[in-house]
């Protein structure tokens, strides 16, 4: 997976596959852990399309295993989009790294 700039254009997000500004959240992971610990909290909030229908649903374990973590070593977030305006599914990531906190997408397919 390649990373890509983030682009904003009068406060909205772009995409970084084609630049259309429809993007869509699907789910959005949350992981919090000790430093270098491999097992934390992960919760995931996510929507689906169930006969029709949209719905959404929440998945919560204090004892999770980190390797999706989108930080080696700390706490990460990754939301998870679909456009409105091409087939990507952007994923984009939010990483402690020490006291810096990096923004960036990472293109991929949700893990759900
Ligand atoms: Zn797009």
């Amino acid at each position: 997976m390649t990373p890509c700039p983030i682009q904003i254009f009068d406060d909205f997000l772009v995409c970084p596959n084609c630049d259309g500004m429809n993007l869509h959240q699907i789910s959005t992971e949350v992981y919090f852990r000790g430093e270098d610990a491999v097992r934390g909290i992960k919760t995931t909030a996510f929507r689906f399309v169930s006969e029709g229908r949209v719905e959404s649903g929440v998945e919560a374990s204090t004892g999770a295993s980190q390797e999706n973590n989108p930080s080696p070593r700390r706490d990460g977030i990754a939301i998870r989009f679909e456009c409105e305006g091409c087939d990507a599914e952007p994923v984009l990531l939010i990483k402690q790294h020490k006291g810096l906190t990096e923004l960036r997408w990472e293109s991929g397919k949700p893990t759900l």
